[in-house]
């Protein structure tokens, strides 16, 4: 996968989320200098603002196996007979 700007930089498109799409090397390289509209590749998604989640999870160390259900990594396994 690649970032690929949707105005392109050379353009005056930044390096904003709002701007930025993960693309494959191939796409990227046939879209080229281009707006979407222009290279007739329509965007599969949106841009979405990036959620603090996404932030936290690259601090939880692979020990830390607690932590990873509340930030969504793994499903949540609550121990019914316990409780
Ligand atoms: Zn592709």
């Amino acid at each position: 996968m690649t970032l690929d700007h949707i105005l392109p930089k050379e353009r005056g498109g930044s390096d904003s989320w709002e701007n930025l799409v993960a693309c494959c090397q191939e796409c990227n390289r046939k879209k080229g200098n281009r707006r979407p509209v222009e290279a007739k590749m329509p965007l599969i998604r949106r841009p979405k603002k990036p959620n603090r989640i996404y932030y936290i999870r690259q601090f939880v160390k692979r020990e830390q196996t607690a932590w990873r259900p509340y930030l969504y990594m793994e499903p949540l396994v609550l121990d019914r007979a316990s409780a």
